[in-house]
């Protein structure tokens, strides 16, 4: 093993360290939201009326009926009270994927100098915090900084614990003065009731008379890395960029494939019992977990949840994540590729739609009716992801996700939709003008009342998809582990209320004009495929073939963020979310200016990190390594031996040249003169990111080279499997 001091400590640390002890296992019932102010806690709690009032809120989305607030906020705050918490926070989300909140006490200091607790309705439902320091494109100058969060009743409260005490939190929405949204739950909501609308059209046109709320559903795998701390706290470019800027792939990586689904090491399995327990008490229902393809990669997955709830669980998830990494001596890596060589972070979105009366209705059920509901909604799918592909890829652009797609190790930067083969082939029989029969089941015809079954799970599974269709939902796997999943549900529940009006419309029109309905719905499908069957792809998406096959169809491949961000200021795509009433154009437009803020940012901090290690961390070691060679071979040849140069020769080779990429990065980085962002965003991906790769290849073949007690960074292979 290595002789650096660090690397040395740290190994011995982490080899001798104590087993936090596992917490005696405890029952699910035991733990189950304990830390909600759930449904339950509120019957318990407030009188009847009230209690109806608030349930009719959260399970229609009716709007609050404002009287009820004083007394909900109240009842609230006894229940936070007695929970130990002495603080309230109003959560939001903002543009960023991370999570915001204003802490306020509940302390009221009354006109005699004695203190009372007190948590009015109005504090409950708004709030005021100076958002001006949040990413908001351009929506305010700050000198116009007001922002407001308002209660979100859907998503429950919850008290948080942490090393401070017991927190109230409260879900809310963060908008600007003028209404703007600033945040993306605000979307995520609007998208919702966008969907709900358009799907009750279809419905409704399909001949149900009792049709309940439609919601969109959301189960997202988190994959993420644990890397012990000892060695993270010695790799800068792993504390500020979150990824390993440098560093030599070691002799044995992935290749054995033995990591995926083996045993959990010890140490993480009680970091995971820990998480889980935190998550049950907040009512998140983490379900399963097992270890990923990459060494020191995992991966957790919840039960699916109404995509409101789920998308405020999934922050707070990666929240739990890395502050549990932390007391176990981990840190809890969530970016989309932290390591070179071996696989990076995804997060599949799984995604679906339905009610309580029609059910899942992405479902292929097994009675005839629903079929007819299934074609429906997976054919209003299909058209939203080939009309709005370019979309579905923006909302995956970060400068980290873009290391990860298309690189063969995750779906590529092309939209496709897999179905699987049987489906595949109903759609094709139907764009051949009717369906005849379903493979391996019988005869199938689109009759509304003679329909027949076909099985669930025919299709097979192509992990090379970004977007595939899996039994009763669709899973959208372009998405990065540390993205916020509200950007990825709010394009499919936009795209998906688009693709339902025009399919309502056709109907309307259709039926209006005598044809019956099974016919309508037959040329609506076949519209559908004729236009857009495109976009379905079952083969090998990662194929040179099918980038190929793609470009003949039609289909956008948008490599980069540089490439994909603009799509958000295409006409096509403010047109969609103006008539869906999900973003204004003001507010589109805000999303673009700061997510491609946030790219240029993160490129910066990462070129700048670059410059940094290469000059005051690797620079000074290969130096004291040549300066050995060149010691001991003058040293040899007094005595008249020879040694050989060529290793000298080859260090001080790739120390000048790492130097000199090194200062041309430096030069590139001051030009700021750029016509638009756009042009930014290409400089960016074209011109500092390539300098950044080459200053790497120097490093990480020095490290190849210099005494190994001589190199001061962590190596892969210590993070990757010292344990
Ligand atoms: P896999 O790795 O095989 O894709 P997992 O069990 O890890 O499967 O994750 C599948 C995810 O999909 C889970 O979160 C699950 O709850 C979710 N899911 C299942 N049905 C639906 C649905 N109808 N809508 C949304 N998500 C769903
Ligand atoms: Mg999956």
């Amino acid at each position: 093993m290595s002789g650096n001091q660090s690397r040395v400590q740290a190994i011995s640390q982490i080899v001798n360290r104590k087993l936090m002890p596992a917490q005696p296992p405890k029952r699910l019932e035991d733990m189950w939201a304990t830390d909600v102010f759930s449904l339950s806690k509120m019957q318990a709690s407030l009188p009847k009326s009230i209690f109806k009032s608030v349930k009719n809120t959260v399970q229609t989305g009716q709007t609050l009926d404002p009287s009820v607030a004083d007394v909900v906020a109240v009842a609230m705050k006894d229940w936070a009270i007695s929970k130990g918490a002495l603080y309230y926070a109003h959560v939001f989300y903002p543009l960023t994927n991370s999570t915001a909140e204003k802490h306020d006490g509940f302390i009221s200091v009354q006109s005699d100098g004695s203190v009372i607790s007190e948590f009015a309705g109005k504090l409950l439902v708004q709030g005021e915090p100076d958002g001006s320091s949040f990413p908001n494109g351009g929506i305010r100058s700050t000198a116009a900084a007001r922002g407001y969060t308002a209660w979100d009743v859907t998503s429950p409260a919850y008290v948080m614990e942490t090393d401070n005490g017991m927190t109230l939190c409260i879900p809310t929405v963060f908008i600007s003065w003028t209404g703007e949204a600033l945040d993306k739950k605000t979307p995520l909501l609007r998208s919702i009731a966008a969907m709900n609308k358009a799907a009750t059209r279809v419905l409704k046109l399909l001949g149900n008379t009792e049709v309940a709320p439609v919601n969109s559903s959301c189960g997202a795998e988190q994959e993420y890395f644990l890397i012990d701390s000892n060695f993270a706290n010695s790799r800068p470019d792993l504390l500020l960029a979150g990824r390993t800027l440098f560093g030599k792939p070691p002799a044995k990586g992935q290749q054995f494939d033995d990591h995926y689904f083996g045993a959990i090491p010890e140490r993480v399995q009680v970091f995971m019992q820990e998480v889980e327990e935190r998550m049950y008490r907040l009512g998140i229902p983490a379900k399963t977990r097992h270890n990923e393809v990459a060494p020191g990669q995992f991966e957790i997955a919840p039960f699916f949840e109404a995509a409101n709830v789920a998308s405020d669980h999934q922050q707070l998830t990666m929240t739990i994540l890395r502050n549990t990494a932390k007391k176990h001596g981990f840190i809890c890596l969530l970016h989309e590729k932290p390591f070179a060589g071996i696989n990076g972070s995804g997060k599949h979105v799984n995604w679906s739609v339905g009610n309580a009366t029609q059910g899942n209705l992405l479902d292929p059920g097994d009675t005839p009716h629903s079929n007819v509901q299934f074609l429906v909604f997976c054919g209003a799918v299909i058209r939203g992801v080939h009309k709005y592909g370019p979309l579905l890829r923006a909302v995956v652009a970060t400068a980290s996700n873009d290391h990860r797609l298309g690189a063969n190790e995750a779906p590529p930067a092309i939209i496709s939709v897999y179905l699987g083969s049987q489906l595949e082939d109903i759609f094709e029989q139907i764009s051949k003008g009717g369906v005849k029969g379903s493979q391996g089941c019988g005869i199938m015809n689109l009759g509304v009342e003679t329909l027949p079954t076909f099985v669930k799970d025919a299709g097979d599974r192509n992990r090379t998809s970004p977007f595939a269709f899996t039994g009763n939902r669709f899973e959208f796997r372009a998405v990065g582990s540390g993205q916020s999943v509200s950007g990825p549900l709010v394009a499919m529940n936009t795209i998906l209320a688009d693709s339902l009006d025009w399919v309502a419309n056709k109907l309307e029109s259709d039926l209006a004009k005598g044809t019956d309905l099974n016919a309508a719905i037959q040329t609506v499908l076949k519209e559908v495929m004729d236009e857009h069957g495109a976009v379905v792809f079952g083969g090998n998406g990662y194929s040179e073939e099918w980038h190929k096959m793609a470009e003949e169809r039609g289909l956008a491949n948008l490599r980069t963020t540089a490439d994909a961000l603009p799509v958000l200021k295409a006409g096509y795509i403010e047109d969609l979310f103006q008539k869906t009433g999900v973003l204004t154009p003001v507010e589109l437009e805000s999303r673009y200016d700061v997510y491609a803020e946030q790219y240029l940012l993160a490129i910066e901090v990462e070129a700048k990190l670059v410059g940094s290690m290469a000059k005051t961390i690797i620079y000074p070691a290969a130096v004291r390594y040549l300066s050995d060679l060149s010691s001991t071979i003058a040293g040899l040849k007094e005595i008249g031996i020879e040694l050989e140069k060529v290793t000298a020769e080859k260090v001080a080779t790739l120390v000048k040249s790492m130097m000199d990429t090194a200062s041309k990065l430096s030069d590139a980085l001051s030009k700021h003169d750029f016509a638009s962002t756009e042009d930014h965003m290409q400089y960016a991906s074209q011109t500092i990111r390539p300098l950044m790769d080459e200053v790497r290849q120097y490093a990480d073949a020095l490290e190849g080279e210099v005494a190994d007690d001589l190199w001061p960074l962590p190596t892969y292979q210590e993070m990757l499997f010292v344990k």
